[in-house]
């Protein structure tokens, strides 16, 4: 943790957050945060800035060229010569706590040439599954940036969607489900797009062999407490889910049988690979464009999932590593696409952001464009290190 620098950060963040807590439309409550990240300055009282409430934004306050003006010249002259004495390199603040939880203990029962059976009632379909190279990856330490060595061993699971073409769930269209559901496996094999495919009869499809990369996740960024994971194909598995999750219904889009196949599925995988629940992520939550730095160039399942069904707690609160570790922004076409819902974790990696900046003593707008800096450094390293393939990604 950055050591906190001789600046009003902690008036400011009550500031923000007294105003911020009386708008009700998330919103409107996270362009307000996002106001006051970008109007942030160093060393500013509280005073210096002016609240509006029609939309709800935060502003320096425009000062005549008296004595105020000139006291807050002096106060940023005296925070740049402080701050630049500073470390430049101080890692981010860890932003995401650890869940302590037990692992599911689940076992093999029985396997055939077709299929598998679990203790816990899964079923896994083994008729098709297809082969890629070996999972092998590296994880940058979180405090060091320091690479890992090889590993094997999944870290995570990331949740996608099929966005493929869905008739009616009923028994009239029995031929047409059918048909569409093994055109779609046939498509996912060829491509070895996901390692786990649910249909919509919840039917658990094994699609890539489980110990090989699949080409789910290309450009993307998570990180649990002590690791960063950048670009997912080796170092996460992919289950998907015959749906289109960007309908905005309000509603999960997977039916029933496909979260119960999920559940099972999730709490095998957990159990065999240690996998934390932090770590099991959507396709929304961990996708980037690494060229313009913003989030969300993949938007499946950025709405709805159904967390807690799944036996997962709501990963739509926890901050986003993409926006805390590396300053990765969005514009107003994500929070379209993820439904006009923003995340609880989208604001609290807004404020984070913010904090981090204060403590680092900088203002936001540089303290991001740092982030960034260090981004491009890890995403170069990750290109040298040969330890992992190419990374291939998938449109879906
Ligand atoms: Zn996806």
């Amino acid at each position: 943790m950055a050591p906190a620098g001789p600046l009003p950060s902690e008036s400011y963040l009550r500031l923000v957050e007294r105003h911020g807590a009386r708008i009700a439309d998330p919103a409107a409550r996270l362009r307000f945060v996002r106001s006051a990240r970008e109007a942030y300055v160093p060393g500013l009282p509280g005073w210096a800035y002016v609240v509006r409430s029609d939309p709800p934004a935060i502003r320096v306050r425009r000062l005549p060229l008296g004595g105020a003006g000139a006291l807050a010249v002096l106060l940023l002259l005296g925070l740049v010569r402080a701050t630049a004495t500073r470390d430049a390199a101080v890692p981010p603040a860890a932003s995401i706590r650890p869940v302590n939880q037990a692992l599911p203990r689940v076992w093999l029962v029985e396997k055939t040439g077709r299929q598998e059976l679990y203790s816990n009632g899964l079923r896994i379909e083994e008729r098709h599954a297809a082969k890629t190279s070996p999972r092998r990856y590296r994880a940058f330490a979180r405090r060091s940036f320091e690479l890992s060595e090889p590993r094997t061993r999944p870290a995570g699971i990331v949740f996608h969607s099929s966005e493929s073409p869905l008739a009616p769930f009923e028994a009239v269209h029995n031929a047409r489900l059918k048909h569409q559901g093994s055109e779609l496996l046939e498509y996912v094999v060829r491509n070895a797009a996901y390692h786990f495919l649910i249909d919509r009869f919840g039917r658990v499809f094994r699609v890539v062999a489980e110990g090989d990369s699949a080409n789910h996740a290309g450009n993307s960024v998570w990180a649990d407490a002590e690791w960063i994971y950048l670009n997912l194909n080796h170092s996460f598995l992919a289950v998907s889910f015959e749906a289109q999750t960007g309908t905005g219904s309000g509603s999960c889009p997977a039916n029933p049988a496909q979260v119960q196949a999920a559940r099972v599925l999730v709490e095998m995988l957990r159990g065999r690979y240690g996998i934390p629940p932090e770590n099991c992520v959507t396709h929304a939550q961990v996708s980037v464009n690494a060229a313009s730095h913003a989030i969300g160039y993949h938007t499946d399942w950025g709405r709805d999932f159904p967390f807690r069904e799944i036996g997962l707690p709501d990963g739509y609160r926890d901050a986003l590593p993409s926006i805390t570790a590396f300053g990765f922004g969005y514009d107003a076409a994500f929070l379209t696409a993820i439904g006009g819902q923003v995340w609880p974790g989208l604001l609290r990696s807004e404020e984070q952001v913010l904090r981090d900046a204060a403590a680092g003593g900088l203002t936001p707008a540089a303290y991001r464009k740092r982030l960034q800096r260090w981004y491009r450094e890890l995403a170069a390293r990750a290109r040298m290190d040969n330890t992992q393939g190419e990374d291939h990604e998938q449109g879906m």
